[in-house]
């Protein structure tokens, strides 16, 4: 409820709209952080307009550039992550994207991992036909490979933990040390681990991406990515190259993404323990051949795992018996009715797909008799768990008897 004293206008009515002060918001607080929406951010005069030059910080120059709301975000992923920087931008895509960009020009050359997030290998290829930037893969489970691959021109190392698909965890601190040896920039796409689970910048990596689309975000609603450091002159060519590409967030979304980071922990900590007991269940199925899962220890790269993190995610894959066919794996996804079959994980609803992998990846993941069947991704989201699997198990089921009728 309002009461106005009615002031009469010397201004014309559509110069009065423009004009009128906004109410003080003086005596109102709460948690909260405004959505702090404009493209035009007003200077107190042309001295201060003029003075905002610096690259970096939290100058308000124009809305494309920050605002509190932007900002207050940024400052709670680098307290969560233990950064200095952190830049917001649209998706995680961007966020990997803009470091290699900020790392490589023509001439230079890159690391990727093999079981790398799909697009980025998509980035690697495009900036190596379109730029000339030279790039090679290397097997997340033998660091022998990272070493052999480093170059005199190498000035970026890329990594992600666990890999994805297929949840092969590297031996970070040994490539870490290998890149810092060879001068070379470090940087870890920390979506699994949230920034909750795995802390880069105590392991020496200059930057950090996160995916805020999955777990922070954790309702499904928003794209948005996140790149953090604690290298100043990392970051500040990060920086540049995100201002010469235009690039800028909606407050809006910063605003949703500010609420999601409230209950991120317990989240977090919940869909984990869910997915834990749903992988543990689809582990004893006869069709089930291996449940790709860092916790368990025939994951590769599990020792390095539970010497470097502290948490897990609720996304993992299970491989079924060679004896399945790709189709028989598709029907299984069908069948299932609380699992939605979509992209993206870290939202309140189960997610399920089949995937695929070439085959030079399955060699880590291969059976006795050197088969790998078809792969299914399963991502576990906030139901009950007993839920979750006696509808897996009826689609399993379903699958073993028409194998085995
Ligand atoms: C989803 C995801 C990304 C990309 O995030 P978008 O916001 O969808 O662009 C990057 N890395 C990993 C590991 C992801 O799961």
């Amino acid at each position: 409820m309002s009461t106005f004293k009615h002031k009469p206008s010397t201004h014309g009515p559509s110069t009065e709209i423009v004009h009128s002060k906004p109410v003080s918001a003086k005596g109102f607080s709460a948690l909260p952080v405004p959505v702090y929406r404009g493209s035009s951010t007003f200077f107190e005069n042309t001295a201060a307009q003029r003075a905002t030059v610096n690259p970096i910080g939290l100058d308000y120059s124009y809305g494309l550039h920050g605002n509190p709301t932007q900002y207050t975000l940024a400052k709670k992923l680098a307290e969560i992550e233990g950064a200095t920087h952190t830049l917001v931008c649209p998706s995680g895509l961007t966020a990997i994207a803009l470091v290699a960009q900020a790392c490589l020009k023509s001439g230079d050359h890159w690391l990727i991992p093999e079981n790398v997030y799909g697009p980025v290998q998509a980035l690697a290829r495009s900036l190596h036909a379109d730029y000339g930037v030279e790039f090679s893969e290397y097997d997340p489970c033998d660091v022998d490979t990272v070493a052999s691959a480093l170059q005199s021109n190498t000035k970026l190392v890329w990594t992600e933990a666990p890999g994805s698909l297929t949840f092969e965890v590297p031996d970070l601190q040994a490539i870490v040390s290998l890149a810092k040896a060879h001068g070379a920039r470090t940087g870890i796409d920390n979506t699994w681990a949230a920034g909750i689970a795995y802390k880069p910048f105590e392991h020496g990596f200059d930057f950090s991406v996160q995916a805020l689309t999955k777990y922070q975000c954790g309702h499904a609603d928003v794209l948005m990515g996140a790149v953090l450091s604690n290298n100043t002159k990392a970051f500040a060519d990060l920086e540049r190259r995100n201002r010469i590409l235009g690039l800028g967030v909606s407050p809006a979304d910063c605003d949703l993404i500010l609420r999601g980071l409230l209950t991120l922990p317990l989240r977090y900590q919940r869909q984990a323990e869910s997915g834990l007991v749903v992988a543990k269940a689809l582990k004893q199925h006869p069709a089930v051949a291996r449940v790709l899962h860092p916790e368990f220890p025939e994951c590769p790269g599990h020792a390095f795992y539970k010497r470097d993190f502290n948490g897990f995610a609720s996304v993992f894959s299970v491989i079924l018996n060679a004896e399945y066919t790709d189709e028989q794996a598709c029907a299984i996804i069908d069948r299932l009715e609380l699992f939605k079959i979509a992209y993206s994980w870290g939202g309140p609803e189960s997610l399920g797909l089949v995937v695929n992998i070439p085959d030079s990846r399955k060699r880590h993941l291969a059976d006795a008799n050197g088969q790998c069947g078809p792969i299914l991704r399963l991502a576990i989201g906030l139901e009950d768990s007993a839920d979750l699997i006696a509808d897996l198990m009826q689609a399993l089921d379903a699958a073993t008897e028409s194998q085995h009728p």
